[in-house]
């Protein structure tokens, strides 16, 4: 290895990064890693740490209400915006460090700059202008939010860099898209007391995750206050003296303090020096990598969000530790990216993991759905309307569960855990054979016995599929 100045270098210190050069350093791996804003990454500074605490600090206006059903008479309760966000930025600080220490520990040299791509082992400094020879390099920049739609004014917008550091909790605020991002916004700064109104493009919130909880997921959002438009967008924004005027589409128009973007995130790759090292990419702009995230050029990898595979956190972090592991461990490993369960941290809350209803019936000639929707104990005394839905689709024939998916309080915390029999080629019968854990919600679980729909797809004679008699459940 000797003749390189490190054996591999890392541009970004997100989640994905910081444990590819953590990792590859204990495989014996000189390894240097550089970071252009603050070491953590999306996840850690502007993502999904934050993002929860604001949810933690959202939620606690139910809890004052839910409280007097059970007894408690509190004071009238206030939220003051600049001590929550003064809380967060303590702790994200607090684990920015724990990983710059946990970088130092491993022996990992940390350059504070941008990095760019100067060829195959090249990258250039931009800091101080020095240039280094890396074994191997590994692309990992993570993506950064579009502001689209492309109209007049949306320079006036804010997306999920800002939202963070706000510094007043806006009075009124649009949010524009359907998504992750759109979703957790609305449903937290509602509850923090701003006048929300949503608009998106499609005919609903949450494309693609399962019709049923899509519908849950939005009447939590209604019942929370937002003002939902479907098959609407803003057309342009106006600044005015006390914020924005936006321009809709059907001619409708409002006034907000602030316009919030949030129609997807695109991959990190502007700028890096990825045409003159050849490194191809997408349309999209990804960096294009093989099962191994190795790209075109036989040292450079990419992982995480600038490969658009799963932009999720843990996948990047798999990914990288994958990486690691086969470029420096002599252990090659090929990150699965199936039956990965994922959370929308709305109130209530959305896990799932899994086929939708409409995947599995896309691809299973007989599919079979076990559905409950029920009243929490916790809302027999709090008074509160919401119910929790779990569904469970399972393959007909063979009985295996391909997808589970929950609306409602802890669903993350269950998701999480229903990974497991997931990926482990569960069964329903797995499940029926389980003992539930009583009073619970997550007892529903293992207590679906009776079948509430069917899919078989037509396939004549004896070619179609052997689903066991209709009716049976
Ligand atoms: P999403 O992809 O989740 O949603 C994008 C939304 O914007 C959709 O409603 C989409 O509509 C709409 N949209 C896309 N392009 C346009 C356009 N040109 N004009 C108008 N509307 C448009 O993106 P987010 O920004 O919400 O989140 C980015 C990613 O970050 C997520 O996909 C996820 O990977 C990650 N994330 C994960 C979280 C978690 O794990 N809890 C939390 C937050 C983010 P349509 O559906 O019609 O395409």
């Amino acid at each position: 290895m000797a003749g390189y100045d490190v054996d591999l270098f890392v541009i970004g210190a997100g989640s994905g990064g910081v444990r590819a050069a953590r990792v590859a350093a204990a495989h014996g791996a000189r390894v240097m890693i550089a970071e252009e804003f603050r070491i953590g990454g999306t996840c850690v500074i502007r993502g999904c740490v934050p993002k929860k605490l604001l949810v933690y600090a959202s939620r606690f206006k139910d809890h004052f209400v839910d409280a007097a059903g059970f007894g408690w008479t509190l004071a009238p309760a206030s939220f003051d915006w600049p001590t929550l966000v003064a809380a967060k930025e303590k702790e994200i600080s607090r684990l920015s460090a724990i990983y710059r220490n946990n970088l130092d520990k491993a022996g990992v040299a940390i350059e504070d700059s941008r990095a760019e791509i100067v060829d195959a082992h090249g990258v250039r400094l931009i800091a101080d202008g020095r240039k280094l020879s890396a074994r191997i390099i590994l692309i990992s920049t993570g993506g950064a939010p579009v502001l689209e739609p492309d109209i007049p004014g949306r320079e006036y917008a804010i997306t999920s860099n800002e939202i963070f550091d706000l510094p007043a909790l806006p009075k009124r605020m649009l949010i524009v898209g359907g998504g992750y991002i759109a979703v957790e916004f609305a449903a937290i700064f509602a509850r923090l007391g701003t006048d929300v109104t949503l608009v998106t493009r499609g005919e609903n919130v949450l494309r693609g995750f399962d019709d049923d909880l899509r519908l849950g997921v939005r009447d939590g959002l209604a019942h929370a206050g937002v003002k939902l438009h479907f098959g609407m967008l803003p057309t342009r924004i106006e600044k005015t003296p006390t914020g924005y005027h936006v321009s809709l589409t059907r001619g409708e128009s409002l006034d907000a303090e602030q316009v919030m973007i949030a129609t997807g995130r695109r991959p990190n790759t502007k700028g890096l020096g990825l045409e003159q090292a050849g490194v191809a990419c997408d349309s999209f702009g990804a960096v294009k990598v093989d099962a191994l995230s190795k790209t075109n050029i036989e040292s450079i990898y990419a992982v995480g969000d600038v490969t658009n595979r799963v932009a999720l956190t843990p996948v990047a972090i798999r990914e990288g530790h994958a990486f690691a592991d086969t470029v420096f461990g002599g252990k090659p490993e090929a990150v699965v990216h199936t039956d990965i369960p994922t959370a929308v941290f709305s109130t209530p809350e959305l896990g799932t993991v899994g086929l939708t209803e409409t995947e599995a019936r896309a691809r299973f000639d007989c599919v079979d759905i076990y559905m409950a929707n029920f009243r929490p104990l916790k809302a027999a005394l709090s008074g509160r309307e919401e119910k929790t839905l779990m569904k469970i689709v399972v393959d007909g024939v063979t009985d295996r569960v391909l997808g589970v998916h929950i609306l409602g309080e802890d669903a993350s915390e269950m998701t999480q855990v229903l990974g497991i029999a997931v990926k482990m080629g569960a069964k329903k019968a797995d499940f029926d054979a389980t003992m539930a854990l009583h009073p619970t919600s997550a007892e529903e679980l293992v207590t679906m016995r009776t079948r509430t729909a069917r899919f078989e797809r037509e396939i004549a004679g004896p070619e179609g599929p052997d689903c066991g008699p209709l009716g049976e459940g």
